[in-house]
């Protein structure tokens, strides 16, 4: 299985915003918190951690601890304006990122290494942006899934990157604390560990009825994440459901050539957002609004996702011609796609002709990013351009 799934967790995140925009606190020891003495502390820097001091202990402890620390109240518009800026980065990556806090995220790598390099440089690549645009590090967790990227991104902080290979995964996972394990709360672990289950490795000892008589459904995601397996997918917060281009006519059409160029420009337009965004969708629809206003939605699914233009156009035409939506003036007109996934998620490039169409596909895209949108034109797109 591919090492596919990375956790990003940067470090003492709001101690390090602070030390980045004023730099006569770098290399001191930040603490950011409650104003009052009542507060706990939210984030500390490294510096403040040799201290002792953590996050969640209360201020007047951490003050008692280092004396010489810089407490600062904390300016969380800021540090939501960071995140966003990180954010970008890791959507540059993929779409597929799952938020887990302002500073922690989910990013699933599969089908992006044509475009980006494998994950590891994809890993480092990142690490650099953060660095270079932002002055922060992060520490990378990289592995088969889930549990185990998170797992992974503990084990070499602060500007870490663990790569958790396959063949390592027992010899790391089974001398760790049980509480590392995703679902263990105080409860579980303090049960556990009075019957002396206290590391992953003691926890495989169990069988998978002996946990679920313990601990029922929660014990038996133990008996399989002890194992390193755990198929919960990254779950994208904020995702995009379908790319679509519509457009009304200056005048209503019903020129069945000037009705297919507009369809193969929009063809064109919404197949290079998917291709951009690094996506596929396998649900082709178009929208047909008569001069009337009276409006038809038409849909047909894919066996397989695409986000290529030749096919996005066939199936377009195939809705038109299908529902006889064609010898009547259309007012509007319009393109999606939508059942989105990454792409690449399913079986890429099969075929020889799948290949060839995304060799055309990106040159065009290449073409029209320098020279732009009219740079490149298809025979049929002609006749549409000269009719505008
Ligand atoms: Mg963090």
């Amino acid at each position: 299985m591919a090492l596919n799934i990375m956790h990003v967790d940067m470090d003492a995140f709001y101690a390090a915003v602070e030390q980045q925009d004023n730099p006569a606190l770098k290399g001191k020891p930040v603490i950011v918190g409650g104003l009052s003495n009542r507060g706990v502390v939210s984030t500390a820097s490294y510096e403040a951690r040799k201290y002792g001091v953590h996050s969640a202990m209360p201020i007047v402890e951490a003050k008692r601890l280092c004396p010489e620390g810089v407490f600062l109240p904390g300016r969380h518009d800021r540090y939501a304006e960071v995140s966003r800026q990180i954010f970008e980065i890791f959507y540059h990556y993929t779409p597929l990122v799952e938020k887990l806090s302002i500073d922690e995220a989910f990013l699933d790598l599969t089908g992006c290494s044509r475009l980006f390099g494998d994950p590891i440089q994809i890993g480092k690549k990142i690490k650099e942006e953060l660095y270079n645009k932002l002055g922060l590090t992060a520490s990378i967790g990289l592995a088969r899934n889930k549990f185990l990227a998170k797992l992974a991104s503990d084990l070499d902080k602060p500007d870490g990157f663990f790569i958790l290979e396959e063949k390592d995964i027992d010899r790391i996972l089974e001398p760790l604390d049980i509480s590392k394990v995703w679902g263990v709360g105080k409860k579980t672990e303090e049960l556990l560990k009075s019957k002396g289950i206290d590391t992953i490795g003691r926890l495989k000892s169990l069988s998978l009825d002996e946990l679920e008589m313990l601990l029922g459904k929660n014990g038996i995601q133990l008996y399989y994440l002890s194992r390193g397996i755990d198929n919960r997918k990254v779950e994208v917060n904020n995702q995009v459901k379908s790319i679509s281009h519509e457009e009304t006519f200056a005048e209503n059409r019903v020129d069945k050539n000037l009705i297919l160029a507009s369809l193969l420009r929009m063809s064109i337009k919404v197949s290079r957002r998917l291709r951009k965004a690094g996506l596929q969708g396998s649900t082709i629809e178009i929208k047909v609004r008569y001069g009337d206003f009276t409006t038809y939605n038409r849909s047909v699914s894919l066996a397989v996702g695409t986000n290529k233009t030749d096919i996005i156009y066939e199936k377009a035409i195939y809705l038109l011609e299908k529902n006889r939506l064609l010898g009547k003036p259309i007012r509007l007109l319009g393109v999606g796609v939508s059942n989105l996934s990454p792409e690449g998620a399913q079986q890429l490039s099969l075929f020889e002709n799948n290949i060839k169409m995304d060799k055309l596909d990106k040159t065009i895209d290449l073409l029209r990013d320098r020279f732009g949108e009219s740079s490149v034109m298809r025979a049929r797109n002609l006749d549409d351009f000269k009719s505008r």
